[in-house]
């Protein structure tokens, strides 16, 4: 057979439900029967109250849903959820569960935790709860953020190579410049670097920065729009055509760049787990879990996974929701490595995330659910970054000890059952 059997039963389906013709009226451009949104940008009763008449009298939603969603006190807090959203019509409630007290020896993050959690995956939070209190009876995690730094890539095209060299030399000598550029539109992003990529005519500037205490996505786009103008003002080699970001800075994608250099901060935590806990805790042995881990570390390898690890995603979506961070950087946050090693009468495990991006101002950190989740891990407001990504970090320990654990006792899929399904 050459067309595998799972393209063929589609195929199948798809006659036995369609005919070609109903399947290309279906395919065809359709003119749009509704008149669009009018767009909302600062929210007030009335505006929320708008869009749900509009939503009911089209069809697409009932009062229960109104009631739902536009509940009195999202409702009444409109104005401040509108500086981080468009067409606001109210909230949706994702269940919010806690962990810990969790353990943490970090350079920042230097105490005992407990970490709210934002999903609808059961079984979640009870993993890293299990996770945090293996990793805490253990003495807790020490973790370090060991660098930093946001990037911007914008890009540059030339006529040729000669041009994108000059242009390379210019950058090198007016660098200080650029920065006074760029750094003129925060009072807390600093440039740190500008690194020259060339291919061919094409030059791609990498610009990092710190970001202080916020995550920075924004802060970095903007400085890096006032440096790239001081380049189109100043430079007497003129780029045929120059782009803001040129797509390299892995900003809300896995990226090597991004896995070897770091976006945003960079952190690693570890743990040793002593044998007794192993068997007390997870209801496994040593053995099996070096086991787990070697052939865990093979399956990463063979599929081509950048970085190696189990399950980062998890405990970062629920943390970067319960605390206002962009959740979509949980597509760059969760690369990294973890490591299992027989050490001094324990397991050691180790994580090392490059690309944490969290802040502990801005973004959605003020929004009144997630400033309370701050609030209880006692990290909202400045002076707070580093240690909530020491936490993350310790966080995504907890999750790989716990999976690893479940694994290595035959246990996972058990779990999600009796938590998952027989509720
Ligand atoms: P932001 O809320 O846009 O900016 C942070 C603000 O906090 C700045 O006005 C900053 O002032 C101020 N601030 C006060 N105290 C601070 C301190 N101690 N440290 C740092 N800043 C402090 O947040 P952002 O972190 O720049 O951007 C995050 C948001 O960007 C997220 O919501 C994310 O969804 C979004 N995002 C944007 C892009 C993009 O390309 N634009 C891409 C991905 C995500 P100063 O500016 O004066 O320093």
């Amino acid at each position: 057979m050459i067309i595998p059997f799972h393209v063929r039963r589609m195929l199948a389906t798809l006659r036995a439900t369609l005919t070609e013709d109903m399947a290309r009226r279906r395919l065809s451009p359709t003119p749009a029967r509704m008149p669009a949104l009018r767009g909302v940008r600062s929210a007030t009763e009335q505006s929320v109250r708008a869009i749900w008449h509009r939503l009911k009298k089209d069809g697409s939603a009932s009062d229960d849903d109104e009631d739902i969603i536009a509940d009195p006190q999202s409702v009444a807090a409109a104005a401040a959820y509108s500086r981080n959203i468009e067409n606001f019509i109210g909230t949706v409630k994702v269940p919010l569960g806690v962990i810990g007290p969790l353990r943490i020896n970090g350079i920042h993050a230097n105490g005992e935790f407990f970490v709210p959690l934002a999903t609808s995956e059961a079984a979640l939070v009870a993993s890293y709860g299990r996770g945090a209190d293996v990793v805490s009876s253990a003495g807790g995690a020490s973790a370090a953020m060991v660098s930093e730094g946001v990037l911007r890539t914008p890009g540059f095209v030339f006529r040729d190579l000669m041009e994108a060299g000059l242009f390379i030399d210019w950058v090198a000598s007016n660098d200080d410049a650029l920065r006074a550029a760029a750094e003129a539109t925060t009072r807390h992003g600093k440039l740190v670097s500008i690194e020259p990529v060339i291919d061919n005519d094409t030059v791609f500037l990498l610009c990092r920065y710190t970001t202080g205490d916020a995550s920075g996505q924004n802060m970095v786009t903007i400085a890096t729009q006032a440096a790239c103008l001081y380049i189109e003002a100043n430079t007497p080699i003129k780029p045929r055509h120059w782009f803001l970001e040129a797509n390299f800075s892995g900003d809300k994608k896995a990226s090597f760049l991004g896995l070897l250099t770091g976006r945003g901060r960079k952190v690693t935590a570890s743990v040793i787990i002593p044998d007794e806990l192993i068997e007390r805790r997870l209801h496994t042995s040593v053995e099996r879990i070096l086991e787990y881990a070697k052939i865990a570390n093979l399956g990463a390898l063979l599929s081509g996974q950048l970085g190696a690890q189990a399950h980062y995603a998890n405990g970062l979506a629920a943390f970067y929701i319960a605390t206002g961070q962009d959740a979509a950087c949980v597509a760059e946050s969760a690369t990294g490595y973890t490591r299992v090693d027989r050490r001094d009468g324990g397991v050691f495990v180790s994580v090392t995330l490059p690309n944490i991006l969290v802040g502990s101002v801005g973004g959605g950190t003020s929004l009144p659910s997630q400033a309370a989740s701050l609030g209880i891990l006692g990290l909202r407001g400045p002076g707070k970054a580093a240690a909530l990504a020491e936490v993350a970090a310790v966080l995504c320990l907890c999750g790989e000890v716990s999976i690893i654990g479940a694994m290595a006792a035959g246990q996972f899929a058990r779990a999600h059952h009796k938590l998952a399904r027989q509720r």
